[in-house]
């Protein structure tokens, strides 16, 4: 006779979740909207943003009412559990803000006159270990629940942000002046005034420009339209730069896999 190993909540938790995520993001008037800016080649990384900000808050809220003390094995959020929802669910989020993010970029660098294609930028595993690790850490679920709300919209807009990190390093790469704009939304904290500005990249880029407080909405623009200015002498030496760091870090790894 076969013996039945405890009842694994996840597979069927996971089936609700991804239905209630899609049913939520299908009628989102938000994401029709986005769509619609993409379709008719009108959309900017502020629409990426709300379209992130959106994705956020609706798997924040299918997480919040799906996952609850009393369905979780003694009352608790085991690693395991956390492991497979979130890295479900949060790379599911990168899928559709990236793949988003890379048909606005495209669309901008048309626009712009640039026959480059938008760049999708990689999952940030880091993050999502992060959390997992968090949420497992063995205190109550009440007390931890709230990572399963803001952290999660924050994460979605970083989505966004490294979309423009992606795209603004490959564009500098091109031999184009890339300048990102950060903009202040809502509130308005000392710190986050003193990052609200137009940037060069990447000699006046300031190390926090991509950072966020919780519910933090400031947002981070790049248009390549603006990047097309006269090659100066500062930006060819931070190329220069660049390019020796790289010849350096391929060196490095060469030496190492060779001691491997
Ligand atoms: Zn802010």
């Amino acid at each position: 006779m076969v013996t039945i190993v405890e009842n694994d909540i996840v597979p069927a938790l996971l089936e609700t979740i991804s239905k209630e995520f899609d049913e939520k993001t299908y009628s989102s008037l938000k994401l029709k909207k986005a769509l619609t800016l993409l379709k008719n080649k009108q959309a900017t990384y502020l629409d990426v943003n709300e379209f992130a900000v959106e994705i956020g808050e609706i798997l924040a809220s299918v997480l919040d009412a799906n996952i609850t003390v009393s369905i979780l094995p003694d009352g608790k959020m085991y690693f395991n559990i956390a492991d497979r929802i979130l890295n479900s669910t949060m790379a599911k989020n990168h899928e559709l803000i990236s793949n988003f993010a890379v048909d606005v970029q495209t669309n901008l660098n048309h626009a712009a006159g640039l026959k480059l294609k938008g760049q999708k930028p990689e999952l940030n595993q880091d993050r999502i270990d992060g959390l997992v690790n968090r949420l497992s850490s063995g205190e109550s679920f009440d007390d931890i629940k709230w990572l399963l709300d803001e952290p999660l919209i924050n994460f979605s807009q970083s989505i966004a942000d490294d979309a423009i990190k992606r795209n603004v390093d490959f564009h500098f790469e091109s031999g184009l002046q890339p300048k990102i704009t950060r903009r202040l939304s809502g509130h308005a904290c000392d710190w986050c005034k003193s990052l609200a500005g137009t940037y060069d990249y990447p000699a006046n880029v300031p190390e926090d420009l991509y950072r966020r407080h919780e519910r933090c909405r400031c947002t981070v623009e790049y248009n390549p339209k603006d990047s097309r200015g006269v090659q100066n002498s500062h930006s060819k030496k931070w190329r220069a730069q660049k390019q020796q760091e790289k010849t350096e870090q391929r060196k490095l790894m060469n030496i190492k896999s060779r001691q491997a």
